[in-house]
C-alpha cells in the first residue's frame, strides 16, 4: 500500500473548542461497546478475507462483553472527582488506580472463553502459559501494561492483559457519568485515566464534525479540536494521509514531531469503531513508516 497527502490543513483551518453544549467527555456503555467491537471485527475480518488475527480480536471483545459481571467496581469519591477534574489530573489515573482484585478473575474469564473458540496452537499456548502464571505475575505483567513498560510483558499474553484492563477500567469510568461536564480543556492524554489514544474520530449524529480522541484503555472520547496534532500541539500545519481521499481511515501527520495518529471519519463508515478499525488497517501504518512518521497511540490488543 502507498499512501500521499490527501489534504494539508494550514494553521487557520483549525477549529478552536465548542462554546454550545457540545459534550467534551464521553463515557462508553461497557456491554455495548465490546459487543458492537467484536460485531465490527467480525465484518472486518471478513473483508480482509478471513483475518485470524481480527477474527481473534473479535473474540477477545465478545469474551470481554461476557466478562463485564465480575467487576465489582468500589465506589469512586466524588470529591476525589471533582478535585481531580478542577486540576485536569484523571481520576482513575493509571499511574496511581491499581487494577484491583477483580483483575485476576476477569483475566482468567478471558482465557478460558478463547480456549472455548481459538483453535490456534499459538493462541491455545499463550492462554494455557497466562492461565499457569501465579495470580502476582500475572498483576506484574498488567503493571507493566499499564506504565507501557513493553519490555516486561510477554509479547504473546499482551492481547490478554489489555483486554482485561479495558474491562476494569471502562466499567470504571462509567461510575464518573454523572461528573463528566467537570472536565474542561484540552488533553492529548485521556482525562480519566492518563491513557494515550488509539486513534481520533470525526462523529456523525448528534455531535456530527466534531473530533474526539478515543481512550485506548478506559475507551472513554474526548473533545479535541479538529486539524491539529495532539502529540505536540504545534501551531503549524498538519497533513492528512490516506490511500485515497475516500478512506474512512486517514493519518494525521505532524512535520514538527513526526508523530501521527489515525483519523477514522464516520461519515464515510457509520459503523467505525477506533479501536477495531486501527487493528484493521495496519498496512497504513506501515506506510506512514515509510513516510518518516510515528505511531503517537496505543492499542492495548498488542505491543510493538
Ligand atoms: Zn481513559
Ligand atoms: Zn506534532
Amino acid at each position: 500500500m502507498t499512501v500521499s497527502a490527501v489534504k494539508i490543513i494550514q494553521p487557520g483551518e483549525i477549529q478552536g473548542m465548542p462554546d454550545d453544549d457540545t459534550p467534551l467527555l464521553v463515557l462508553a456503555d461497557a456491554k455495548s461497546l465490546f459487543t458492537d467491537r467484536a460485531a465490527r471485527l467480525d465484518q472486518l475480518s471478513v473483508r480482509e478475507q478471513g483475518s485470524p488475527w481480527l477474527e481473534f480480536c473479535a473474540q477477545l471483545s465478545r469474551a470481554q462483553a461476557a466478562s463485564l459481571n465480575l467487576v465489582d467496581s468500589a465506589p469512586v469519591s466524588e470529591h476525589v472527582v471533582r478535585e481531580s477534574f478542577k486540576h485536569h489530573m484523571p481520576p482513575l489515573s493509571i499511574s496511581s488506580a491499581q487494577p484491583g482484585p477483580n483483575f485476576t478473575s476477569v483475566l482468567s474469564s478471558i482465557c478460558k472463553a478463547i480456549k472455548q473458540v481459538n483453535s490456534s496452537e499459538k493462541v491455545l499456548q499463550a492462554v494455557e502459559g497466562l492461565l499457569k502464571l501465579a495470580p502476582q505475575d500475572q498483576m506484574a505483567q498488567a503493571h507493566a501494561m499499564l506504565e507501557a513498560d513493553d519490555a516486561k510483558v510477554t509479547v504473546e499474553y499482551a492481547p490478554f492483559i489489555g483486554a482485561a484492563l479495558q474491562v476494569i477500567w471502562t466499567v470504571r469510568a462509567r461510575q464518573l457519568e454523572s461528573l463528566v461536564s467537570l472536565h474542561h480543556g484540552e488533553s492529548g492524554l485521556c482525562p480519566v485515566c492518563g491513557s494515550h489514544p488509539v486513534a481520533s474520530t470525526i462523529r456523525m449524529g448528534d455531535r456530527a464534525g466534531h473530533r474526539y480522541l478515543n481512550c485506548s484503555l478506559c475507551n472513554a472520547e474526548w473533545y479535541a479540536p479538529r486539524a491539529r496534532c495532539t502529540n505536540c500541539d504545534t501551531p503549524k500545519e498538519v497533513s492528512m494521509f490516506g490511500r485515497t481521499r475516500d478512506d474512512a481511515v486517514q493519518g494525521e501527520c505532524c512535520d514538527d514531531c513526526k508523530g501521527y495518529l489515525k483519523l477514522m471519519l464516520q461519515s464515510k463508515d457509520p459503523l467505525i469503531d477506533a479501536m477495531a478499525d486501527d487493528l484493521a488497517t495496519y498496512s497504513l501504518d506501515v506506510a506512514l513508516a515509510d513516510e518518516g512518521y510515528m505511531r503517537t497511540c496505543r492499542n492495548l490488543f498488542f505491543i510493538s
